[in-house]
């Protein structure tokens, strides 16, 4: 077996102990004689796969009983639409902070339903950096405040969460989620899609505050609900088991790593050791201002862009994958999520200095 450091934006890399478990599951799970994918949903055994995948994450991010944890499908895409139909009522506005393509995205579909209020916008940097908090144009009855924490194309990240009084917080937290430690109490509804921090695709992750639950209007299809997923502990219909189970294997490799609290230690040094490479060559450039450099997703620049397609094909030879940034960005990004060991940057780093020393 040869496993390389893949550094996918998502789905992205996972646990090499995680993948081995999987293995050693397949095809006869806990000995039933079954795989995990091939047993029902509401069997007894795949239902304490699925709780214990839930207290494990309740557990990792100290998440108290105010708050419902649905596991959903349809990527944190669907979750664009399902915050304002669940959030808001016909007639009240959406305030939306805009840094990056996947806010960008989400603003516009909750505009299709609401009045969508852009508190901020980083157009100006060419979203490489963040409005000040002072110039934003919050409005203090909106339904709720969207933002997204990490934008993964542009490789910015908002560390603090903002401060919006008393108007709920909602979060796109797909590429930053379980990344260090969460003040869960700050926001009204957290989503991430899993394939980039938590598993394979297929599952959304949902954290939001039970009294939120009931502002959903009876206009919105059942299916379309959270408080539907709320009461019937994500069994509305089949949920993406396997799927869910892989995520439970994630969670409970992510305790014995030491919890969100390490994890947060490891992906800042990691995050630190690549910027400061970068930074101190002559030869490799990031855009974004240093307060919003994201521990998650780095996107870098060479000074000769003419040497993109060596530089990818000589770090793949080199077992470095996936570095091909965004088409909308261009140059390079390395995603360094919780799976993606210091050794994998170590050698990223290494390989860079090699190919600068080379074409400089
Ligand atoms: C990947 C990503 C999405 C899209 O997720 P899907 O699961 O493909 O819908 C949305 N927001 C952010 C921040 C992402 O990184």
């Amino acid at each position: 077996m040869s496993r390389v450091f893949n550094f996918s934006p998502g789905p992205a890399t996972l646990p090499l102990e995680v993948l081995e478990q999987v293995k050693a599951d397949l095809p006869d799970w806990h000995g039933c004689g079954m795989a995990v994918m091939e047993i029902s949903h509401r069997s007894k055994a795949f239902l304490e796969v699925a709780e214990q995948a839930e207290a494990d994450l309740r557990e990792l991010l100290n998440i108290s009983g105010d708050y419902a944890v649905l596991f959903l499908q349809g990527g944190a895409t669907l979750q664009f639409a399902m915050a304002p139909m669940n959030l808001s009522v016909a007639g009240q506005s959406v305030d939306y902070l805009c840094t990056g393509s996947w806010s960008k995205k989400a603003l516009k579909e909750a505009g299709v339903l609401r009045e969508v209020n852009i508190v901020a916008d980083g157009a100006a940097s060419n979203y490489t950096d963040v409005p000040e908090r002072s110039s934003w144009q919050c409005d203090p009855n909106a339904a709720y405040f969207h933002y997204t924490p990490n934008e993964t194309i542009g490789g910015v990240e908002i560390h603090d969460v903002p401060d919006v009084g008393t108007v709920p917080v909602v979060a796109d937290m797909s590429s930053t989620i379980l990344s260090r430690p969460l003040d869960i109490s700050r926001f009204g509804l957290i989503y991430a899609g899993a394939q980039k921090n938590i598993g394979p695709a297929g599952l959304t992750l949902v954290i939001v505050r039970n009294d939120l639950l009931e502002r959903v209007e009876q206009t919105v299809p059942a299916i379309l609900r959270y408080s539907t997923f709320a009461s019937s502990g994500s069994m509305t219909n089949t949920p993406p088991t396997f799927t869910w189970y892989i995520a439970g294997l994630v969670f409970d490799w992510l305790k014995r790593q030491g919890g969100v609290e390490k994890m947060g230690e490891v992906n800042q040094r990691k995050a630190q050791r690549l910027y400061q490479a970068i930074d101190e060559s002559g030869f490799y450039a990031n855009p974004v201002a240093p307060a919003y450099r994201s521990w998650m997703n780095i996107p870098f620049t060479l000074a000769r862009p003419e040497l993109d397609a060596e530089f990818l094909e000589q770090a793949t030879r080199a077992g470095l994958q996936n570095l091909k940034g965004h088409r909308s960005v261009g140059g390079m990004r390395a995603s360094i999520y919780n799976a993606m060991p210091e050794e994998g940057v170590s050698a990223l780093i290494e390989f860079m200095a090699e190919f600068e020393r080379r074409n400089h």
